[in-house]
């Protein structure tokens, strides 16, 4: 294991990472391995899941086409240098940030999503300019496998490793040294994880689970509610990290509610869920006995069939679920929907304050006052309102947990801020010492006093930049009349002058070229202006 990380930290430092041309080959390469063998990635998932083609490309694929497009796109505009606001100490001076590669990053997936989960970080690494190793998880066997065939086919076999194995092999690989490392699975591993992270100060995005509340409210659209909330429960068999957990709601709703679940359930897997393509199984069989043991005691409102052969769980709601049930104390990560009665939206909010802060929070209400107090009222990695799961799907937003559901975000810019350094640049020159008199010893009291102005003093942009043009004014005035006679027969010349003054040629920051067309254009007008103003004014 050493020698192959080793290996991955020589290639990153050859630089070969790091080029934005390099980065975009990589990242359309990637695009081409999932089109090009999308046959045999959804045969992987399907023998892992018994996903359907259609569900997988549409719960996989999209998701990382879109963010590939997203990232080709954008990344020559996130690699660039930031200008940082300066002082007046070093008002002559360049400022800036640069977002740099942190160096060999380890990312550890799941496997609900086996392919999502650990290509979409991937995404990320590859677009900051990082050597990758990748650790699929062991429980989606199939995907892991094919992965480790087709990455290497498609990427430099250098730079991004695929390493397979269970628990044994991620132990060993966490001893290792690296610069990140984002970790997706259960809050228990999380720990470990930051554990083995902690011994080398390597800093970690842990994206973790929990249990995710749903409150319906009974102003609301109960209908559409319904089908939301059993559309993103029974998903992947209920096997999804923002999948709502549980509802809360007044007990009058309890009835209404499974009524109207029942009968979507019905619309969407039809009268046998079991011959339905569009019903997954539960990935194994700890898992399946795991979902078991949290049935037991529980008043099934409808559902709670089970086929051990075939890890079979209908989708199954429970009424008048007691809160210290075991189901309400652990993730249930199956299709079982326990209701559990509030008096109201406050004790909503103690509900859920009282637990560990959960991956996401749903809420169904008409009421906009009583939306922004849930929300004001409750904290969680992401809140939807009026709907479930979506906030997944849009990489503007950060995707990442809080508190026991994890730490850190990423999906789309986010994951090339995850992946990156922010690295201050100040680069000064020998100019200007007598400035710098003012930290050197010896001080004194007139010293601070200038330092305090210097460091201290504020200036609005609006009141700087007033001041300035009043100055610049008055100095043109003058000028323009002391040297009229040499404005006129110069023009060009000072054309270039001010040309070379405004886009010096080692400059970092030059404005795009539309515009700098215009900057001359406008000079050159304003030097001829100037010239001809004498004829006018004096
Ligand atoms: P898992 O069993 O696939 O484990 C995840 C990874 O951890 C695997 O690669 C595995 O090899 C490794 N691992 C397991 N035990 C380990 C140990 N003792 N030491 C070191 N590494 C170890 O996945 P899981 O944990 O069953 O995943 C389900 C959980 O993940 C749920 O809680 C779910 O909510 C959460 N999840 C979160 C997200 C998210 O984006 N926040 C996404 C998917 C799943």
């Amino acid at each position: 294991m050493e020698h192959q990380v080793q290996r991955v930290r020589d290639a990153f430092l050859s630089g070969r990472s790091r080029p934005l041309r390099f980065r975009l080959q990589q990242l359309e390469a990637l695009r081409r391995m999932l089109q090009e063998r999308e046959k045999d990635i959804v045969a992987a998932i399907g023998a892992d899941l018994r996903k359907s083609e259609f569900n997988a490309y549409i719960q996989e694929f999209l998701t990382l086409l879109g963010e590939i497009d997203l990232v080709l796109e954008k990344l020559p505009e996130w690699v660039k240098a930031t200008p940082a606001k300066k002082n007046m100490l070093i008002m002559l001076d360049e400022a800036y940030i640069q977002p740099e590669p942190l160096g060999v990053v380890l990312i550890i997936g799941a496997w609900n999503y086996p392919l999502v989960l650990l290509i979409q970080p991937l995404i990320g690494a590859i677009a900051a300019g990082n050597a990758v190793i990748m650790k699929p998880s062991e429980v989606s066997e199939n995907t892991a496998k094919i992965l480790a065939k087709l990455l290497p086919q498609y990427l430099d076999q250098d730079l991004y490793v695929v390493v397979n194995g269970g628990v044994e092999e991620t132990t060993e690989l966490l001893k290792q040294q690296f610069d990140h490392i984002l970790y997706t699975g259960n809050t228990m591993v999380g720990k470990i994880i930051m554990e083995a992270a902690a011994k080398h100060l390597t800093p970690v995005t842990l994206e973790l689970g929990g249990k995710s509340p749903c409150y319906v409210d009974r102003d609301c659209d109960l209908d559409v509610a319904c089908r939301r909330i059993a559309w993103g429960k029974y998903m992947n068999c209920g096997q999804t990290c923002v999948a709502p957990d549980y509802i809360l709601c007044e007990s009058s709703l309890q009835n209404q509610i499974v009524q109207k679940v029942k009968e979507t359930v019905k619309e969407f897997y039809g009268e046998n869920i079991k011959e339905s393509p569009d019903y997954e199984r539960i990935i194994n069989l700890r898992h399946f006995k795991r979902i078991l043991s949290l049935l037991e005691g529980q008043k099934i409102a409808f559902g709670g069939e089970t086929d051990e052969a075939t890890r079979y769980v209908a989708p199954t709601v429970l009424i008048d679920v007691d809160p210290e049930s075991k189901v309400m104390q652990e993730e249930i990560f199956g299709p079982i929907l326990p209701i559990v009665s509030v008096k109201n939206a406050e004790e909503a909010i103690r509900f859920i304050n009282e637990r560990e802060k959960p991956l996401a929070f749903y809420v169904f209400s008409h009421n906009d006052k009583l939306v922004k107090r849930m929300i004001e009222g409750t904290s969680s990695g992401a809140v939807t309102v009026n709907d479930v799961v979506v906030h997944f799907m849009l990489n503007s937003l950060p995707f990442g947990g809080v508190g026991s559901s994890g730490m850190g975000a990423y999906h789309g810019k986010h994951s090339f801020d995850t992946f990156s350094h922010q690295r201050s640049c100040l680069l000064r020159n020998f100019k200007r010492e007598f400035v710098n008199k003012l930290r050197y010893p010896p001080n004194s009291q007139s010293k601070v006093e200038w330092a305090k102005f210097v460091l201290l003093k504020q200036f609005s942009k609006g009141k700087l930049g007033l001041l300035l043009l009043t100055f610049l004014g008055a100095v043109v005035a003058v000028l323009v009349k002391k040297y009229q006679a040499v404005l006129r027969r110069k023009a060009l010349l000072i054309f270039l002058a001010v040309h070379r003054l405004c886009c010096p040629m080692n400059s970092r920051f030059q404005a795009p070229a539309l515009l700098r067309v215009r900057w001359e254009l406008l000079v050159l007008f304003l030097c001829t202006e100037l010239a001809k103003l004498r004829y006018v004014f004096f």
